[in-house]
């Protein structure tokens, strides 16, 4: 028998517990937490988590949540089997659920309304429905990859409004989106909505997100039905969910929203997570989102998800958005930090715009945690290979 040692100060402690797809040599891949520095093997708790994948334990629904993550914290914090306890750095990370269907939003203001002006400038940078609803598009749950997954440079249709007419390539403006992701643990039939109050009873946790983006690609092909081609090459998230019931701490309200919005949308106290976002760019920080500054909240975006009737399901993954904030340094997308490219960033002794071939992308994020504690959400990376 062993005893985990987990430092006061150590974002991966009893309040925390993200949950992992991992294995080892010798070792098919099975549900794990995250435990300090170690991962400790869960099919020593129940056989839900033989599985590859959390989406079996997830379907159990909220009180099966909230009964097994008071069994693994009693048992974490005894004395417990070695065999099932392992080395962070000894385990490989997978996918942590099978991705149902995926959705993103556009939940910041700040994001949508620098967007709105590089790609329609002149205009009004919010489109008039921004305010009422939370706008969003259904992405692509296939190419839903986990954290370290290469990003192999997209190719496609693009076209300069200078260009006479389009040419194929390889895309010349690789970009990040920086975001937060939900993940539903129970689902909601077709004809049935969720309301905002029900939040907690459909969504098991979150993750990071970094939603590749192909700009040149996306602004040739968006109009009129939305992004395409220019997104669903890959999107990337980290590796542990962390559980919903390990952020009561970190919840805030949201910004004042007016117009007061519709019926559906209203939440008594709408509440958003105080995260705390880096984005680092071949090592270095080049950005710090806060997602306390998203203006739509995750109940919100759930129940506009499933207002007209749209079921929802097990392993369903709703993304925020870029995560921007009012400042320069806190933009989630190097369109924004560098405004559409004139305005290059230093990385490393060199002015940057977009990504290059061989560059690596990272974010992370912290929330705070009960009695002072950190909550950690871990990575998620990708590197940048040549276009095929
Ligand atoms: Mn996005």
């Amino acid at each position: 028998m062993t005893r985990i040692a987990i430092p006061d100060d150590s974002p991966f402690g009893l309040a925390n517990l993200p949950y992992g797809v991992f294995s080892t040599p010798g070792l098919t891949p099975r549900v794990g937490v995250r435990v300090a520095d170690h991962v400790v093997d869960l099919t020593i708790v129940d056989d839900v988590f033989a599985a590859p994948s959390l989406n079996p334990f997830m379907a159990q629904g909220h009180a099966r949540w909230v009964e097994v993550r008071e069994r693994i914290i009693d048992l974490v914090s005894g004395d417990i089997d070695g065999a099932a306890v392992h080395p962070v750095g000894a385990v490989t990370t997978h996918m942590p659920f099978e991705v149902a269907d995926y959705v993103d939003f556009y939940a910041s203001e700040h994001h949508a309304s620098n967007l709105g002006r590089l790609f329609r400038p002149g205009s009004e940078p919010l489109m008039p429905n921004w305010k009422h609803l939370p706008v969003g598009y259904h992405g692509r749950a296939g190419t839903v990859v986990p954290s370290g997954t290469d990003i192999v440079r997209p190719s496609g249709q693009r076209k300069a409004p200078a260009d006479a007419a389009p040419a194929y390539g390889a895309s010349r403006r690789l970009d990040i989106e920086a975001e937060v992701g939900f993940v539903v643990g129970a689902g909601s039939p077709i004809g049935a909505q969720i309301g905002v109050d029900d939040f907690d009873q459909h969504v098991f946790g979150v993750v990071l997100v970094n939603d590749w983006s192909a700009r040149d690609i996306q602004a040739w092909e968006y109009v009129p039905l939305g992004p395409f081609l220019g997104k669903s090459f890959a999107t990337s998230i980290s590796p542990w969910v962390v559980p919903l019931l390990a952020l009561e701490s970190a919840r805030v309200a949201t910004p004042p929203q007016d117009p007061e919005p519709l019926p559906y949308l209203r939440e008594k106290n709408p509440w958003g997570l105080d995260l705390d976002l880096t984005v680092s760019w071949n090592g270095q920080v080049v950005s710090r989102p806060p997602y306390r500054e998203m203006y739509w909240s995750p109940a919100q975006m759930l129940a506009h998800m499933t207002v007209n009737g749209a079921s929802s399901r097990t392993g369903d993954l709703f993304a925020s958005g870029t995560v921007s904030g009012p400042d320069r340094d806190q933009r989630g997308a190097f369109i924004e930090l560098t405004w559409g490219g004139k305005e290059p960033i230093e990385v490393n002794g060199a002015p940057r715009t977009f990504l290059e071939d061989g560059d690596e992308v990272v974010i992370t994020a912290t929330a705070p945690g009960p009695s002072g504690a950190r909550i950690g959400f871990g990575e998620v990376s990708g590197r940048v290979l040549p276009a095929r």
